[in-house]
């Protein structure tokens, strides 16, 4: 089916030729027709399916259809809810990219946390049809007076599973309490836990239904694979893997900030050119090293779950669990950053002893099985070590892998125990990209 049957403009359908889209992704050609209806639109989306222009597209075109009265103070009409900071960015890109043929110049702005908010309010002073934002800084700006959300007629709340995990719930109460009861609503999450459902059922309105992008991890362009190494020899492997197979990016994913840091220093000492990237940088350090990585110049980005969600890297061949995710949706977002956009990808888990039964929950969840590879010269020798052996046997009986819960057993983590401090770290990369 070809963009061109969607009844799209021709200003749009001009964009995404230039963006080199020869046709509508699935979400693409269910969702772009129920939004221009008018409808609400709930979607099943993961990252990759195309989910960004799937609600750019229509809604840059009920904001320019010349029926939508344009109000003389140019109040802000579209507003786009993300949970963090790369992936408002990257949405405000592709709503800046696919606009910019339209007839009616739209002012588009994107406002996170992390930056300074003067420059944010005074950009605001020449109003904005469209805004894009974190919760916690469209608040910050919400009340400044920097701009009102009174007379928004579509919101979008983009990765609202992802929003809830961050604890954005409060923040998403108190924002809708200044939207117009009358709007038209856009809900897009990868996964629908009771929380996501319930605020799906609260903000839309009798919505058209998308459920098409299968989980990435059943998807055949993906090759995932599970190679067992001991924990001390990961970063030793991890550089005969770069060597062997000639692989020119990696995202490698760890568990914490420290790690990241310590795991990109072993690798610079391997002579590899590596960065981390994590919470604690500024907005800055980390759209430098981003750009770095999509330019060539990092062979290797080690990140924290910061980067699961969101960033989108094309021609990411390879992304690495150095550590395992904590949960089964964390692992579906980590491999979806390769294989996008009909691109194929590897993901390569790394399992020792004491994360074995991690990995195979993971592998029921979502109904896989990886054959476990040894590598010549790594065989792991390590067995399970006592503590993980009756942690296991603790969370055997409930079988099941709680998404995101903080006494999930990845890593340690114990049902019942206290927090252990990897997941007060792993809370604290969470805060810190709550803006
Ligand atoms: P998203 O799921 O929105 O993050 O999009 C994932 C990637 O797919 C981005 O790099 C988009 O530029 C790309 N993309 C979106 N729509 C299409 C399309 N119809 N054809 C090819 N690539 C697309």
């Amino acid at each position: 089916m070809p963009f061109s049957s969607l009844g799209l403009l021709p200003s749009l359908l001009h964009a995404i030729s230039e963006s080199g889209y020869l046709e509508p992704t699935a979400i693409q050609a269910a969702a772009i027709p129920a939004i221009l209806q008018g409808h609400d639109v709930v979607g099943s989306a993961q990252t990759g399916s195309g989910k960004t222009a799937a609600f750019s597209l229509p809604l840059l075109q009920l904001l320019n259809t010349p029926s939508v009265e344009k109000s003389r103070d140019r109040s802000t009409r579209a507003l786009v809810l993300v949970p963090t900071r790369e992936l408002a960015a990257q949405v405000g890109e592709a709503l800046q990219l696919l606009a910019q043929h339209s007839s009616q110049p739209l002012r588009i702005m994107t406002l996170f946390g992390g930056v300074s908010i003067n420059p944010q309010m005074m950009a605001l002073r020449g109003g904005a049809d469209i805004v894009v934002a974190t919760p916690g800084r469209l608040l910050d700006l919400l009340d400044h007076n920097a701009l009102s959300i009174s007379a928004v007629s579509i919101l979008v709340l983009d990765e609202a599973d992802r929003l809830l995990d961050l604890g954005f719930a409060d923040e998403i109460g108190r924002i809708l309490a200044l939207l117009p009861e009358r709007r038209q609503n856009v809900f897009f999450s990868a996964t629908f836990p009771p929380a996501v459902e319930a605020l799906s059922k609260k903000i839309l309105r009798n919505p058209k239904r998308i459920a098409i992008a299968p989980e990435p991890a059943s998807q055949p362009d993906i090759v995932q694979r599970a190679i067992a190494v001991d924990p001390k020899r990961r970063t030793q492997l991890l550089v005969h893997l770069l060597k062997q197979n000639k692989w020119e990016r990696v995202l490698a994913f760890v568990a914490t900030k420290y790690a990241a840091d310590y795991v990109t220093e072993k690798l610079h000492r391997s002579g590899i050119k590596a960065a981390a990237f994590h919470g604690e940088f500024s907005q800055g350090a980390r759209t430098r090293i981003l750009a770095e990585f999509k330019a060539g110049d990092l062979q290797v980005l080690v990140a924290t779950d910061v980067a699961a969600r969101g960033i989108d890297i094309p021609q990411l061949p390879v992304v690495l669990n150095y550590d395992l995710p904590r949960s089964a949706v964390d692992y579906t977002h980590r491999i979806g950053r390769t294989g996008r956009a009909g691109e194929t990808g590897i993901a390569v888990s790394f399992i020792s002893a004491d994360t074995e039964a991690h990995f195979r929950l993971i592998e029921k969840r979502h109904d896989l099985r990886c054959a476990r590879e040894e590598i010549a010269g790594f065989e792991p020798v390590e067995t399970l070590s006592s503590e993980t052996s009756s942690a296991i046997a603790r969370t055997m009986n409930a079988d099941t892998l709680s998404e995101n819960a903080p006494d999930n057993p990845a890593n340690g983590g114990i049902k019942g125990k206290r927090k252990s401090k990897k997941d007060k770290l792993r809370e604290a990369a969470a805060l810190n990209q709550k803006e």
